[in-house]
């Protein structure tokens, strides 16, 4: 096996030659964690490598193999973004103010993980709080895109897209509030998808937006998506929103037939001033659907104008909630030396929180002000019932809907970074789907001139993530742009 370049497995891979006795799970992760060590230092993907807690979980899957009970995930290292609660690991949200804070216990998603014999090798970086798209608002370090070192790896899962893209993990875990695992997957190259609002617990991840958020699979490629939402998905009840409904066995979506599947194509997200190599892009991949016997027909969803400004007024608002609870009493940083209680608190969040988080708080309490209320936080619920219903009326004539993931494939460090409302734009195409509730996932569907990948975004009813597997995978079986990786030296 010498010479052979196994960090580059899939899943599936990997379970074969598991299941063979060709590799063991020790070795897996040792060339995985010497795959970190070798180039991590130019990516940044990981904000911490866990090497014990691997090798342990590396040793007790051996066990487990050795006693003839493999499953698909059972030696299969993985990375977590930092958002997640991870028993004993910390946990901070590329934050200031959970430098410190260490997991009392571990999120459904990773326990889960666990219990299948998953291997946790570290957690990846991300913008603070999953605030961003590009993951240069972490307070801790600038994760670089694989396909470019220059270029943003997209956010705000961007170290767990880069980890995956750069073969750093076999796969790995995001969440997505707004886009924020498809858009760095489109970015990086690779699958990446944002189930039903709903599907997956939310239990142990640190709240952001939680009418919003959603925890997915970033993967090399879309079986491999199946298995990890096989995993991960399900009721909990230990979170409240987290649907009582069987989950399905992900992998018999698994299938390469699009025939007679109708393919909404809606007019509003192909729109001028969107880079002409995505747009190119996309529609090849649409011809290579229609190709393949789907039929494509132009929807509408009229409301798609007014999203990033609903997200912009909700997701403020629910964080600003959310975040009240970083005071310096119960959780990690507290600033030092201040004089009585109301200082402690001021200094702790003035020196916590970095501007992106300080601009959402600020905006948020704002927009949830009496007074404002009626007038912001009221109207953008009423227009995301409005978005909402654009999504079920569509999906009544189309199987599916087909769209970009991102306007742009990814752009240069720091180009944005002055200016939030350019940033903002980066998920037009995105968060529609966390406000409507949808799944969506986004595949690899080519490259720009400039060798960057771009992504297709496919979307579906809710609860229906079979369907978009089954055009994924059918897209995908029948190109290659899955299989290429960025050179790394
Ligand atoms: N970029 C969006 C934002 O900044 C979405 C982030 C996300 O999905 N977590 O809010």
């Amino acid at each position: 096996m010498a010479g052979e370049r196994l960090y580059r497995l899939t899943i599936h891979e990997l379970h074969e030659r598991l299941s063979r006795g060709e590799v063991s799970s020790q070795e897996i992760t040792e060339i995985l964690l010497k795959r970190i060590s070798e180039v991590d230092p130019q990516i940044k993907a990981y904000l911490m490598v866990a090497e014990q807690e691997a090798m342990k979980g590396a040793h007790e899957a051996a066990h487990r193999i050795a006693a003839g009970k493999i499953s698909p995930l059972t030696g299969v290292p993985l990375a977590i973004k930092d958002n997640m609660c991870t028993q004993g690991i910390k946990a901070t949200c590329a934050s200031k103010i959970l430098e410190d804070f260490v997991s009392p216990y571990d999120a459904t998603v990773v326990k889960n993980i666990k219990e299948e014999g998953g291997i946790l090798l570290g957690k990846t970086n991300m913008d603070e709080f999953a605030m961003g798209s590009s993951t240069e608002n972490s307070r801790f370090t600038i994760t670089r895109n694989p396909w470019n070192l220059d270029t943003i790896p997209g956010g705000s899962s961007g170290g767990s897209a880069a980890a995956v893209a750069a073969d750093e993990c076999i796969a790995s875990i995001g969440s997505d509030t707004g886009g924020s695992i498809r858009q760095p997957a489109a970015c990086c190259g690779v699958v990446g998808m944002k189930p039903t609002y709903g599907r997956i617990s939310r239990y142990g991840l640190v709240a952001f937006a939680s009418s919003l958020d959603q925890i997915g699979p970033i993967t090399k490629d879309v079986e491999d998506c199946a298995i990890l939402l096989n995993v991960i998905a399900g009721h909990d009840p230990l979170d409240s929103t987290s649907a009582n409904l069987p989950t399905p066995d992900y992998r018999k979506a698994l299938v390469k037939d699009v025939r007679g599947w109708v393919l909404g194509i809606p007019k509003e997200f192909f729109v001028e001033g969107m880079d002409p190599e995505v747009e190119e892009r996309v529609w090849e991949g649409i011809r290579v659907l229609e190709d393949l016997g789907a039929v494509v027909k132009e929807i509408s969803l009229p409301h798609t104008g007014y999203a990033v400004a609903t997200y912009y007024i909700i997701c403020p608002a629910e964080a600003s909630s959310n975040l009240a609870r970083y005071d310096g009493v119960k959780y990690g940083f507290r600033a030092a030396k201040s004089k009585d209680l109301m200082e402690m608190y001021l200094e702790t969040r003035f020196e916590g929180f970095g501007a992106e988080v300080k601009r959402r708080i600020m905006l948020g309490t704002y927009v949830l002000s009496s007074g404002y209320y009626d007038a912001y936080y009221r109207k953008a619920s009423q227009v995301r019932t409005l978005i909402k219903g654009d999504f079920e009326e569509a999906l009544q004539g189309c199987d599916v809907i087909i769209t970009p993931t991102s306007p742009t494939p990814a752009f240069h460090l720091g180009e944005k970074v002055q200016d939030p409302l350019q940033m903002y734009l980066s998920d037009i195409f995105t968060i529609s789907m966390n406000l409507a509730g949808v799944p969506a996932i986004s595949i690899p569907c080519g490259f720009s001139s400039g060798g960057l990948p771009i992504g297709l975004q496919i979307i579906g009813r809710p609860f229906e993530e079979e369907r978009i597997i089954q055009v994924a995978y059918t897209f995908e079986q029948n190109t290659d742009h899955h299989t290429k990786r960025p050179q790394l030296t």
